[in-house]
């Protein structure tokens, strides 16, 4: 029997739950399916535990770190089986209040199970079939797993099987120097691991500016991180120790021998078994659902938010997407993807925020610049923290005296990165930013500083 709805939403992650909220408080019946863990990656697997866990790695430094403020302690020691049972506590309450948000919404089919289009507007479900004329594909991603030589020979661990690790690696070799590797970078390495990242690239965090990546890097060596770039041909193999990673770099050993190797080398849409062909929905080379402007499909009646669409890649940008659509669709907004100004964190002590472009994309882009910078060592609540790794850098058009793009790569630089991009998001020209009084002592007050710094670059 064919079940008819007035919405159809596949994925409890970011956006579908929030959405069906939307639609059933409008008076549609809603089924929402979800194949895994309510909350998605973010709450299970994603930002939320590792945010838990980089606390728990704060800690530990900061009781490292203590004799520098004049507090002393007794031995510092990690108790991981804790760390681990406070994530998982964490992960827990989240999802269940998610569960229970579900469970109330009053107009809503809750189904488990894996969706997959039978037709532009049929999915099936186990036996059931769903029926209905509006279809939110909200499938998020999966790490990848690349097709490395002897990658099937070896265990590995991935960002969501090292959440639950209860123990400290004795080396973990991370294979990708992205965000997620790096998070894990830092966090096992102030658990106690030895850490090597093994990076393909010549850099960290490839997209990001140069001076970014080579600061970065430079902080995690500075706590005893083995750094390996243009690791070429990487491949894993058993070994007596644990694995053993070929690198096959330009210089230094070409292995490197670890306990336990993570993989970090990016996330791929969960789109290839959602039965896409069927319904004639577009992907484009990496899986990612095409969506225009407001997140269409080329099939009518049917849109794809969050990471499935390989234009965020983000929670707020998930959340955003189902902000444009409810928006479109029930207040009769005419939102746009191309209005949202991004803005994403490194969650690496110290932090990194990020809006707009990077240097690099402004000056591809022609422009005439200004751009300046200063280090976290003239910041003087970062001083007073001792925590003073890192500079700021602010990036704006000659021209129009606006602000292309900005990174706090310090301190509170997660926090106060939201200054810069409320400002460009209400469209201010550089004088609105300079004149505003921050409050004292914060990380944002040096920035009307740096407004009145920029020079021609
Ligand atoms: C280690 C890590 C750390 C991160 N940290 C941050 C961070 O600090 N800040 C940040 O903004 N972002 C972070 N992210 C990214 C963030 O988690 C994602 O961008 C976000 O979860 C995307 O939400 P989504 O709703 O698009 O997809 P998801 O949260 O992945 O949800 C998709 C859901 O769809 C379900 N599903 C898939 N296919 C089907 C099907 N065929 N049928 C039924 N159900 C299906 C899945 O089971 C899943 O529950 C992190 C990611 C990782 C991996």
């Amino acid at each position: 029997m064919t079940r008819s709805f007035d919405a159809i939403i596949v994925g409890a992650g970011q956006a579908g739950p929030a959405l069906a909220g939307r639609l059933t408080g409008a008076g549609m019946t809603v089924a929402l399916v979800e194949r895994h863990l309510v909350g998605g990656t973010c709450v299970n697997t994603g930002c939320k535990p590792t945010k838990t866990l980089i606390a728990s790695a704060y800690a530990a430094h900061l009781a490292r770190r203590g004799a520098d403020y004049g507090v002393t302690t007794g031995a510092i020691g990690i108790d991981m089986p804790t760390v681990a049972a406070r994530a998982a506590t964490i992960i827990q309450d989240s999802r269940r209040s998610n569960e229970e948000w579900l469970a109330g919404m009053e107009g809503l089919t809750f189904l488990r199970g894996h969706a997959r289009f039978e037709e532009p507007h049929v999915m099936r479900v186990g036996d059931d079939l769903l029926e209905a004329p509006r279809i939110f594909l909200n499938v998020g991603g999966r790490a990848s797993v690349p097709d490395m030589p002897g990658v099937n020979d070896v265990p590995f661990l991935t960002n969501s099987s090292i959440i639950a690790l209860d123990h400290v690696p004795e080396h973990l070799v991370i294979v990708g120097g992205s965000y997620i590797g790096l998070e894990f970078a830092q966090m096992y390495r102030r658990f106690g691991a030895r850490v090597t990242i093994v990076e393909m690239g010549p850099r960290l965090i490839g997209r990001e500016d140069p001076d970014i990546s080579d600061a970065i890097r430079a902080i995690l060596e500075g706590e005893g991180i083995a750094v390996r770039t243009d690791a070429c041909c990487i491949s894993l193999s058993r070994h007596e120790q644990g694995v053993a990673v070929g690198v096959d770099c330009t210089e230094g050993a070409p292995e490197v021998i670890g306990s336990h190797v993570l993989l970090a080398v990016g996330r791929r849409p969960n789109t290839d078994d959602l039965g896409l062909d069927k319904a004639g929905i577009a992907t484009d080379a990496k899986g990612n659902i095409v969506v225009d402007d407001m997140l269409a499909t080329n099939v009518a009646g049917v849109w794809a938010l969050g990471d499935c669409n390989g234009r965020g890649g983000f929670t707020h940008t998930a959340w955003n997407d189902y902000e444009i659509v409810a928006a479109n669709l029930l207040d009769g907004a005419a939102r746009k993807l191309s209005q949202r100004i991004l803005g994403y964190a490194l969650y690496t002590d110290p932090p990194l925020g990020r809006v707009g472009m990077s240097e690099t994309q402004a000056r591809a882009s022609g422009r005439p610049l200004l751009v300046s910078t200063r280090p976290m060592t003239k910041v003087g609540r970062a001083v007073e923290k001792a925590e003073t790794l890192g500079f700021i850098k602010l990036v704006a058009d000659a021209e129009t005296k606006r602000i292309l793009g900005a990174a706090i790569l310090g301190t509170g630089g997660d926090e106060a990165i939201h200054g810069i991009l409320d400002m460009m998001n209400a469209d201010q020209p550089l004088a609105t930013l300079q004149w505003a009084v921050p409050i004292h002592p914060t990380v944002s007050e040096l920035i009307p500083t740096l407004v009145g710094d920029l020079r021609p670059a």
